[in-house]
């Protein structure tokens, strides 16, 4: 058989960290996947999973070497440390963006349906550059997770972002989508909310969000923070535009006051002034300290870019060139 008839190259990026609980059984479910996929040729034989290690300080990156040395589709890339969920998935779609087609982030845990994948692949033959998975529904969150995020989304799109409402980091791009992708040098790493401003043609999947089958979320609260943050000032700098009209109106508000209490004297009142003299330069105080953290934020984040650090560091990476073996 062509090859072209044998599929595309399809390469899974899926980032871990301190996954060891769950990710044999990634693997195998993975495999398994993968193997289908091949067997009903809608992928070529030469597709792999590509495990980003993200630093783990538990035994995953050993798994994870020990399942590479069993099947050559395993391919594993491991950073000196960890640098970040964002950090992880970029490196794996640089890695096999040199191999692959397309290539589909996922996360480890498996909690996005695997079984989605046929749709992906039938987006980007129909034509796609990019597909982006969208979860049907949040039932699987808690509560504070559900509105937080349903918050910040309506943020995003208010702060004039054109971010798609509940895709995460499931994602597929095409080797020419990553190609573009590499030329993006931000240390301020938003994926979800860069990739949409790339502009290739794009299509939109629709799958079931399951709960974690073992281990823990190891996105901590201060990591959710970091990244909404990081959003919001890689996206946006409407932000910093709003500390102005926060400015003129805390000023026509003082004008105001002013005004009153003229009025106030011409008519012979006196003026309970303690009130205001307390609560009014509070107000300010707290105006103007909010602003200039918002002012320090953009300022922090131009700082790191103006660094230019790596956005990560490779300590290993096991990949096998398998396809002499399977070809024939
Ligand atoms: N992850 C990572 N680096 C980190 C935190 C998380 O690579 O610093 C990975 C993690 O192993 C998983 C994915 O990112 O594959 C999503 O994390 P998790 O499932 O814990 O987050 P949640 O689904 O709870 O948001
Ligand atoms: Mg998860």
């Amino acid at each position: 058989m062509t090859e072209e008839k044998r599929g595309k190259i399809l390469y899974l990026v899926v980032p871990c960290y301190n996954e060891e609980e769950i990710i044999e059984k990634t693997i195998a479910k993975l495999k398994e996947k993968m193997n289908r996929l091949i067997a009903e040729n809608k992928i070529s034989v030469k597709s792999k999973v590509m495990f980003v290690n993200d630093g783990s300080r538990d035994k995953t990156l050993s798994m994870l070497h020990e399942a590479a040395k069993e099947d050559s589709m395993i391919s594993v890339l491991g950073f000196s440390t960890n640098f970040g969920h964002q950090s992880a998935i970029l490196a794996g779609m640089m890695y096999s963006r040199e191999y692959a087609d397309m290539v589909v982030t996922i996360d480890a845990d498996l909690q996005q349906d695997i079984e989605a994948l046929d749709k992906f692949i039938a987006c980007y033959m129909a034509g796609s550059e990019v597909v982006y998975g969208v979860r049907n529904d949040r039932n699987t969150d808690s509560f504070f997770k559900k509105t937080t995020a349903t918050m910040y989304y309506k943020l995003l799109h208010w702060l004039g972002c054109n971010i798609i409402t509940n895709h995460a980091d499931y994602r597929l791009m095409s080797k020419k989508a990553l190609n573009a992708l590499s030329e993006y040098k931000e240390v301020n790493l938003f994926m979800r909310g860069l990739v949409p401003t790339m502009g290739f043609p794009s299509d939109v999947v629709y799958f079931d969000v399951k709960e974690r089958e073992a281990g823990t979320s190891k996105n901590t609260l201060k990591k959710m923070l970091t990244l909404a943050l990081d959003g919001v000032t890689s996206l946006s700098v409407k932000p910093l535009r709003m500390i102005m009209l926060l400015g003129g109106v805390t000023c026509l508000f003082a004008l105001g006051m002013l005004v009153f209490t003229v009025v106030a004297w011409l008519n012979g009142n006196t003026v309970p002034g303690y009130a205001t003299t307390v609560i009014m330069p509070l107000i300010t105080d707290g105006v103007i300290l909010i602003s200039l953290g918002i002012i320090g934020e953009y300022i922090g984040k131009i700082y790191m870019e103006s660094k230019e650090r790596p956005r990560y560091i490779i300590d290993t990476f096991v990949w096998k060139d398998d396809s002499n073996d399977k070809s024939n």
